[in-house]
Formats: C-alpha cells, sequence, structure tokens
C-alpha cells in the first residue's frame, strides 16, 4: 500500500486525480494536513470529504517513522533513534541554541542513509557500512517525528528553525531522493523551510554537487579536514578520490547567492590536523579558491577510536592563525556528547548490537 509521505505534492496530485479521481485541490489539502497539521491518519481531515477520506484509507498509509529510543544530553541535545518498516534504524538529533537576542531554537540533523559508503576513519556511520537510501518519506519523517516531540515536551521551546544534513549518510550518495525532499521542504503549503534554513553538507562528491548548487533549494557545506591531498587521503580515504584541487575548483564554480558563502567543517583531530603549519595551509587554501568560511570542530573520541581530543591551545592557536588570514572561523564544540550525539558519533547502537 502505498506510503503518501514519499510522494512530493506534484506526485500527490498525479496520483489523487488519476488514480482517485479527486480534483487538484485535493491533494494540496491532504498535503497541508499531513506536514502542516501532523496527521497520521486520513480520518483527521475534517475537511476532506468523508467519501475521499474512504477512499485514501483503502489504498495508502501515513507511516512514520517509529520512535524507538529518546535520549536527552545535559545540554539539551535530544537524539532519536527512529526504526524504519524494513528494521533498519537511524540517528537524528535535535541541537538547542539561542541567538544574541536570546531567542531559543533548535536545530535538526538529519540523516539521509542507513549507515554510509564513504568510511571516513573518524566517523562511528562510516563504520557500520551502507546498508540503504532513506525515502523521501523517511528523511522527511525525521521532521515529523521531531516537531511533535517538541509540541508534547518542549511548549515552552517548540521552534524548530534550521536543518543540518549531517546525520548518517552522505546526502549526495542519494541525491535523488535528497533533491525531492528539499523540493517539499520549500513548498509553503508543507513544512516551508527556506533554502537559507537548509545546508547540505556533503565530504565532497563529484556527482550531484552542481545538481544541488544549481537548484538553489538549501546552502552548501563541505567537509574537507584536511589542508593537503596527502592528509586528507589519509582521514577520508573514499572522498579524496577526488582530489582536493578539482574538488576546490568545483567550489570555485558553484553557483552562490549574493552574500552566501561555502562552510567548510573541519574536523580537528589531536596531532593529526590541527598544527600551526595546517592552519596555515588552510588558510590559504581556502582564501585562494572560494568564498568560504570555516568552522572549526574540535573532535571528542569515540570508542575504539584511533583519534584524540586536540590540545585546547592548540585549538585557539589554529583558529587565530585563520582570523589573522582573513579568514571567518569559529570553534564549535559538539554538543549532546555524553550521549554519543556528537559529530561523528552516530551509530544506531541498538542496531548494530544486533549485528
Ligand atoms: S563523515 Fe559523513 S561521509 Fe564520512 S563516513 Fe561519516 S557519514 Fe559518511
Amino acid at each position: 500500500m502505498r506510503n503518501i509521505l514519499n510522494d512530493t505534492l506534484p506526485e500527490l496530485t498525479a496520483w489523487m486525480t488519476e488514480e482517485l479521481g479527486e480534483p487538484r485541490f485535493r491533494a494540496a489539502q491532504v498535503w497541508q494536513w499531513i506536514w502542516q497539521k501532523g496527521a497520521r491518519d486520513f480520518s483527521e481531515m475534517t475537511d476532506v470529504s468523508k467519501a475521499c477520506r474512504t477512499r485514501l484509507a483503502e489504498t495508502a498509509r501515513i507511516v512514520w517513522p517509529e520512535v524507538v529510543t529518546v535520549q536527552e544530553s545535559r545540554d539539551g541535545t535530544t537524539k532519536f533513534l527512529l526504526g524504519m518498516e524494513d528494521g533498519a534504524q537511524i540517528e537524528t538529533v535535535l541541537i538547542p541554541s539561542e541567538d544574541r537576542e536570546g531567542n531559543r531554537r533548535w536545530t535538526q540533523c538529519l540523516s539521509s542513509q542507513v549507515g554510509c559508503a564513504m568510511g571516513c576513519t573518524f566517523c562511528s556511520t562510516g563504520d557500520m557500512g551502507f546498508e540503504r537510501n532513506l525515502t523521501h518519506g523517511e528523511i522527511l519523517g525525521q521532521i515529523l517525528v521531531a516537531r511533535a516531540h517538541l509540541g508534547d515536551n518542549r511548549p515552552d521551546w517548540p521552534i524548530l528553525r534550521n536543518l543540518v544534513f549531517m546525520g548518517m549518510g552522505e546526502p549526495l550518495l542519494n541525491l535523488g531522493n535528497v533533491m525531492r525532499a528539499l523540493e517539499s521542504l520549500n513548498n509553503d503549503r508543507g513544512l516551508n523551510f527556506s533554502p537559507r534554513r537548509i545546508t547540505v553538507s556533503t565530504c565532497g562528491i563529484e556527482k550531484g554537487l552542481r545538481e544541488l548548487g544549481e537548484s538553489g533549494l538549501a546552502y552548501l557545506a563541505v567537509s574537507l579536514h584536511a589542508p593537503t591531498q596527502e592528509l586528507r587521503a589519509r582521514i577520508m580515504p573514499k572522498a579524496a578520490r577526488w582530489p582536493l584541487p578539482e574538488l576546490l575548483k568545483a567550489l570555485a564554480a558553484y553557483p552562490l547567492k549574493t552574500r552566501e558563502r561555502i562552510t567548510f567543517e573541519y574536523l580537528l583531530l589531536g596531532g593529526v590536523n590541527d598544527g600551526p603549519e595546517q592552519a596555515h595551509q588552510l588558510a590559504k587554501l581556502v582564501s585562494e579558491t572560494v568564498r568560504g568560511k570555516l568552522n572549526l570542530i574540535v573532535y571528542n573520541p569515540a570508542e575504539g577510536s584511533p583519534y584524540e581530543a586536540p590540545d585546547e591551545a592548540r585549538v585557539l592557536a589554529f583558529e587565530k592563525i585563520l582570523w589573522n588570514h582573513n579568514i571567518t572561523a569559529i570553534i564549535r564544540k559538539s554538543k549532546g556528547q555524553d550521549i554519543k550525539a556528537a559529530c561523528g558519533q552516530l551509530k544506531a547502537a541498538n542496531k548494530t548490537l544486533n549485528t
């Protein structure tokens, strides 16, 4: 039976008009019930005719990801382990923040695949290997679950403001479903997230980068993590198959909107990529090639990790060198470390224990 969370609005409209003989506006109504009002059953759709609701219930379902566990960190970060219909499990994380005016908001870190094929050496998801791509409904279903959780548990603080595709998986390796999800996110009759509030993070995949840029549907973040091809090949061997100079050339040609900049993620691994020489190399690389800013992420070792956390003095020195080169660099401490929700720690632990 059709899970209509997997339909974009044009797809739902085509199906409902052609197969069910409904007028086009009916699909928009159903769409709004699903994505704006969080309806989980057709019987809730009270402004849709009873005959249509009956036909929908006979031919389609609304299947949300199932919440397996919810863990809340001391800092408020909330991690969900979600079960898909076929038993696959993924994680998604809500990260709290406050802006300068004291407005509280949440950022959701979304997964795009079950596991990941890229095998970056610092990443727990990479250890899982790749299982499968997530569907349109499974990607956006993570948001439905998080929004419902906030509505039930955080009425004082209900605003889900930003989305980042930085959870499990490499989004550009699931390009079709990620692009369809971005189109649905941008639909003002659906979840209605402006592209400025969505960031897609990639480790640098050639195929799909241009398509994402030309769509204008999200901002881009690139996981760099090393200033030289040689070091990158050690830390991220599969991503580095696309050589760094070529990646940067492609990024220099990436279509950016006015004032938009590419965000580079740089995970500081103790004694590996956090030295002053690497900071100078990184500054040169970024300033010479792209309109970009840098997020410096302090690594927090996962169990059994071959890497160590960087020394605090080295982190500060690294940041200073970048600023001295007029590069915008911000140190980001990974939140949710006590519940293994920090960068590189997502693993769908229950699933892994079973395998
Ligand atoms: S860092 Fe991203 S691309 Fe690399 S293995 Fe982890 S999930 Fe995959």
